[in-house]
């Protein structure tokens, strides 16, 4: 029996639809730019999500720094949310790469405060670094996969433009956020000057993410790309399946959304468990186990017993993420084993 896995939706994996064109893609040298699938690929993905152009990268860590490497020099500040994945899980590339200081902002439910937003950015006073950068994260992961608005991402726009300080959306599950809105992306990415949206997450790719910017920005940020050894050739073999994802794969995230509540509902009536049921927008949900009285590790090993996969977040909160290959009847599976065990 596979186990049930609720660790992310990073482990779907490619369907036959993507397979075959993954075999049949038309392919070649993307250094030379001549690989016509990558193109394709990066002409939808800049289309989609309404910007001039578009750079496919080798993973969501390599759009993120990529893109701050792009915006910044060295000594920058970028200022983030103080939970965000570019400070917390992109092993320190911001600093170890681009050599930027970063300035985390604590926010509500992933979204940060537009006014202290405005009060972090530096004045011109000698002894101050530039603010070089503002980055959010729609939707944000540590949060829970909360949807930041677009009237928040909007405020935080105009702030930040107004000092003429640029945004980064950190978009890795960007139509998630879209999907649970009910609005266009592009009501989202309206309110940043660069995006990065993974095709390997929900959207069940097997690689890769894709960078929107401006013409100019991405042909600065493909140099970047290439220093970094992100210049693949025959990448029309990844592209491919990039390319169905973004086609076929958006809409049905929807109920990635409905399995994960159906979970949250399942998770919050078993005695020793609480999950804000509510505050499940997307596909995450953060399940407190502190009344069980197990350790994060023998909560993860009772759920491995029962076949089932998670992962530890925080001290006594564990995350369900729901994706293609969790079925309603899966989310009842699990919730029967796990009521069981914990009986
Ligand atoms: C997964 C993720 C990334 C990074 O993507 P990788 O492809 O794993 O490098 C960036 N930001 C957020 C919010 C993510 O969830």
């Amino acid at each position: 029996m596979p186990f049930i896995d609720f660790r992310s939706d990073t482990v779907t994996k490619p369907t036959p639809e993507m397979r075959r064109a993954m075999s049949e893609a038309e392919v070649g040298d993307d250094v030379y730019g001549e690989d016509p699938t990558v193109n394709r690929l990066e002409a939808l993905a800049a289309k989609m999500l309404g910007k001039e152009d578009a750079l496919f990268v080798t993973s969501g860590t390599q759009g993120n720094q990529v893109a701050i490497l792009t915006h910044c020099r060295p000594g920058d500040e970028v200022i983030l949310e103080a939970e965000s994945h570019i400070f917390l899980y992109e092993a320190g590339a911001a600093a170890a790469l681009a050599g930027v200081q970063t300035r985390p902002i604590r926010g509500t439910n992933g979204a940060m405060d537009p006014d202290d937003i405005k009060k972090a950015i530096r004045s011109d006073d000698i002894h101050h670094p530039w603010s070089g950068l503002v980055c959010l994260e729609n939707t944000h992961n540590k949060a829970g996969g909360k949807v930041i608005s677009v009237e928040t991402m909007k405020a935080i726009y105009h702030v930040a433009n107004e000092r003429s300080v640029p945004v980064h959306l950190d978009g890795a599950r960007l139509f998630n956020a879209a999907v649970a809105a009910g609005v266009p992306v592009t009501d989202f990415t309206q309110y940043a000057d660069t995006v990065q949206i993974c095709l390997s997450k929900g959207l069940s790719a097997p690689v890769g993410s894709v960078l929107a910017g401006s013409r100019a920005f991405i042909k600065e940020a493909r140099k970047w790309r290439k220093r970094l050894g992100g210049g693949l050739r025959q990448a029309g073999v990844l592209a491919a399946p990039g390319i169905i994802a973004l086609e076929t794969m958006v809409d049905r995230l929807a109920e990635d959304h409905a399995n994960a509540r159906l979970l949250a509902n399942g998770l919050a009536a078993i005695p020793g468990l609480s999950v804000d049921v509510d505050g499940v927008e997307t596909n995450i949900g953060l399940c407190h186990i502190h009344d069980t009285g197990l350790s994060n590790e023998a909560f993860i090993a009772l759920l491995k017993a029962a076949g089932i996969l998670a992962s530890p977040f925080d001290d006594g909160v564990i995350r369900f993420v729901t994706h293609r290959e969790i079925t309603t009847d899966l989310v009842q599976t699990a919730l029967e084993r796990i009521k069981q065990q914990l009986s």
